[in-house]
């Protein structure tokens, strides 16, 4: 049974006592909400560590001011119900506990922080690199798990470990789909059934640009090609699909193996990211 702790100080006794007995500690941070995606890293944390700590906080550093931080979904209760015999903690802060300095965002990854996400999102990086930063100091984990679902956070968090030079090892976990290909996400739920329907082909899509990009096809011409299909299947709107390094995330007009396709679209109200290693 996941106990669910809202004070400091007993997150710190309880993790002390851990680190006292020489065992290992996972961190796997969230923002509540959770599908089998999160719980595929908590899986994980539970293979690699004695002791899982998942901590569940909407941070309202990472969301605009016209973002949805007031409508994201808050299912505690049944967040407890999906990590019963997962995690040993559940970690759920006040904001007040998170930011007793009132809410500001102290961390700020240079590059990376600013490009993709961060371009269209501005500040929403220094919002996680900030939280992230904070739950390290709090939980001190010996490793640390991420989706690559968020592949610019997962290189993010992974700079900001070496920046800073936090001793924690940092393990991605690939993307969880759903049957049909779409990856799972708090805010699938937002889709209408419409938009539903149309959702998979995002990664369908870029599954077949991939595919010709692997082909030899020169990549702007691919992407060009791919965000004409996706405008054609209905989405409304497309922030940007980008072939990038996969170590860097530096920009790659001509493909050379490891490279990532990133991208952000809207149906209607709700934006959905993805990504797709290329290899
Ligand atoms: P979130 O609650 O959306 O902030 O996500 C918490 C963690 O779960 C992040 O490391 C995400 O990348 C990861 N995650 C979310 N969705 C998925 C997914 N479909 N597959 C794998 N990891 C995921």
């Amino acid at each position: 049974m996941a106990q669910q702790i809202t004070e400091l100080v007993e997150l710190k006794n309880r993790v002390d006592a851990w680190r006292k007995a020489g065992r290992c500690v996972a961190l796997v941070p969230t923002m509540g909400a959770l599908h089998a995606g999160h719980l595929a890293l908590v899986k994980e944390a539970r293979k690699q560590a004695e002791h899982v700590v998942v901590s569940i906080f909407v941070n309202p550093t990472q969301f605009g001011p016209s973002e949805d931080f007031s409508r994201y979904p808050r299912t505690l209760e049944q967040d407890m119900q999906s990590l019963q015999g997962l995690a040993d903690v559940a970690w759920v802060p006040s904001v007040e506990i998170m930011y007793p300095q009132g809410q500001h965002s102290d961390t700020h990854i240079e590059g990376i922080g600013d490009d993709l996400e961060g371009a269209m999102r501005p500040g929403h990086f220094d919002g996680v690199a900030t939280v992230v930063k904070y739950l390290f100091e709090q939980v001190r984990p010996d490793i640390a798990l991420f989706g690559e679902k968020d592949y610019q956070q997962f290189c993010l968090i992974k700079r900001l470990v070496n920046d800073c030079g936090i001793d924690v090892s940092v393990i991605g976990i690939p993307t969880v789909r759903e049957a049909d290909g779409l990856a799972m996400s708090s805010r699938n739920r937002y889709l209408s059934k419409e938009e539903r329907a149309i959702a998979p082909q995002l990664y369908q899509t870029m599954k077949v640009g991939i595919d010709l990009i692997k082909g030899g096809e020169p990549v702007q011409q691919v992407i060009g090609h791919t965000i004409e299909q996706l405008e054609k299947e209905g989405f409304t709107k497309i922030d940007y699909l980008e072939l990038r390094a996969e170590d860097t995330l530096a920009p790659m007009t001509v493909y050379r193996a490891p490279a990532r396709l990133l991208a952000a679209v809207w149906l209607g109200k709700t934006r959905l990211i993805d990504n797709v290693r290329v290899a």
